[in-house]
């Protein structure tokens, strides 16, 4: 910081080719109040002048009219701005299948560190060995903990991830000559899984459930065929039931030359414990953002990094990490390849949470983390389950799914206890899904949650079936405590309105 005097004017800043040579054309406007400026630093590269750069038509003839706060005006704005929504730092977030709930604070400052977050991703390979080695140790990690030999870090979701394992499919039956079509898909599948096999211009076909809600193997083997390219499963179910006859399903489909993809997203009922190379799956991926703690939501930011078994590592897109010595190379010279599938290499603020998570843990902890998870998804089962009843209540793995088909006796629907759920200060379960159970409401509490916050939860919900026996109509309207109330999610996404207007608050 210099006094006030030394600060370069706007207009000198923006006009003068002395200045925009080897300066960075910062904006000091003299006219604002209690500005105090800062000297412009001095870079040792050559720059063009900044009028040849920007058009003079582009330019602005007066200084941008910033708001003038405080500094506890700004805090106060964005902490009410975050308590218009709800949080995994305000209160329980049971959302199931979704595994995203601890978002250390540390990891926001490691993937901001200037030589991974600041870097370019057109930077020189030479100038970039840093976070090369990082991701490609990850990958070798990741490959270790999953029992697979090779790890692409280039999917930026769990169903980008899904497309690459059947892009991965495809490449392996063009190669082996193999005129394969269909993919089957268990009924309890995530929408995403028929959508990845469409996509890349395979047949989905379903394969029903059995009572137990696991996947059917007496069905499973009757529709195998020479036509059965593979299976997408995933592992713990949507239901959160280990699926046990997974190791004879994927002999029965590597016996007519299948594969086997592993939809990992609940990888947080199994990491240290046990590893889909061990149930002889071929392709998994693993959401990165949720598993391994990266704060996502509304569409973003993720990670769907697949591990795949050695006979499909010379199909993995380009560029690959490779190491060579001492030096890691992105090697593009790879003619099996499927090709490009991210524009750089990945994600990678997502994935150098995920090595931070993964190395703060060890294998021990990681293990941990497993049986945290699943001993809080039994604990509160056993709560929920007398209020609103289990589909499937044998042990589960890291979540759980009820069915509320006796709130519809009292006009109540899943979605109305979901809304009544933020009047009590929680967020509500993924409701709806999977398909297979009726009015469906998916329960994952994540192994962070302390027992007092589980025994909060279950009581919260004793007191809204109460309320939907006593007086529905409570329930039917909620939520009654928040900024806004039901909103047109599909219509708001579709028809946008982007102007700020303060919502008043309304009151329970
Ligand atoms: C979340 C999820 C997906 C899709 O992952 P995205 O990162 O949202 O694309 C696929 N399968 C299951 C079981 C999931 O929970």
């Amino acid at each position: 910081m210099t006094s006030q005097g030394e600060t370069p004017q706007w207009d000198e800043t923006r006009r003068s080719a002395d200045h925009a040579r080897g300066s960075v054309a910062l904006i000091f406007d003299k006219s604002v109040p209690g500005h105090r400026g800062a000297r412009v630093p001095k870079l040792d590269v050559e720059s063009p002048p900044l009028a040849e750069l920007v058009p003079e038509a582009l330019c602005r003839q007066e200084p941008p009219h910033l708001p003038e706060v405080t500094e506890p005006e700004v805090v106060r704005h964005y902490i009410r701005l975050s308590l218009l929504n709800h949080h995994v730092d305000r209160d329980l977030y049971p959302l199931g299948s979704c595994t995203m709930k601890y978002n250390p604070k540390i990891h926001e400052d490691l993937a901001r560190l200037p030589g991974l977050g600041g870097i370019h991703p057109d930077a020189p390979e030479e100038s970039v060995q840093g976070i090369l080695e990082l991701l490609w140790c990850f990958s070798r990690d990741l490959a270790a903990l999953l029992g697979l030999d090779a790890v692409s870090l280039h999917p930026s979701a769990g169903a980008q991830g899904e497309t690459l394992g059947m892009k991965l499919f495809r490449a392996y039956h063009d190669r082996q000559g193999n005129q394969k079509q269909t993919i089957l898909i268990p009924d309890s599948a995530h929408g995403t899984n028929p959508a990845s096999v469409a996509r890349c211009g395979f047949r989905p076909r379903q394969i029903p459930s059995q009572r137990d809600g696991r996947i059917d193997l007496a069905a499973l083997c009757e529709v195998v065929d020479a036509d059965t390219a593979g299976i997408m499963v995933t592992n713990p179910s949507t239901l959160g039931l280990f699926e046990k006859d997974l190791g004879a399903i994927a002999e029965r489909i590597h016996a007519v030359d299948g594969l086997v993809y592993m939809d990992g997203a609940n990888l947080n009922a199994l990491m240290g414990i046990t590893r889909p190379g061990d149930m002889a799956v071929d392709v998994v991926h693993v959401n990165l953002h949720k598993t391994f703690t990266s704060p996502h939501g509304g569409g973003g930011p993720g990670s769907g990094a697949v591990a795949v078994d050695k006979k499909l590592e010379p199909f993995l897109p380009v560029p690959l990490i490779v190491k060579e010595g001492e030096r890691f190379r992105l090697a593009s010279d790879r003619p099996l390849s499927v090709g490009r599938l991210h524009p750089y290499y990945g994600n990678t603020g997502v994935i150098l949470r995920a090595y931070a998570y993964m190395l703060s843990q060890g294998a021990e902890g990681l293990a941990a983390v497993t049986r945290a998870a699943i001993v809080n998804a039994n604990y509160l089962m056993k709560k929920v389950h007398p209020i609103f009843p289990v589909a499937n209540p044998e042990t589960c793995m890291h979540e759980f799914v009820s069915s509320l088909a006796w709130t519809r006796n009292h006009g109540v629907k899943n979605i109305d206890v979901a809304k009544r759920l933020l009047d009590y200060g929680f967020h509500a379960p993924t409701v709806s899904f999977p398909l297979i159970v009726p009015d469906a409401f998916m329960v994952e509490p994540t192994e962070t949650e302390t027992r007092a916050t589980l025994d909060r939860f279950a009581e919260a919900l004793s007191k809204i079936a109460s309320e939907i026996r006593e007086d529905p109509e409570r329930v039917t309207s909620a939520p009654h405590s928040t900024y806004v109330g039901r909103l047109g999610e599909a219509e708001a996404a579709r028809t946008l309105k982007v102007r700020w207007t303060v919502p008043e608050q309304r009151h329970a």
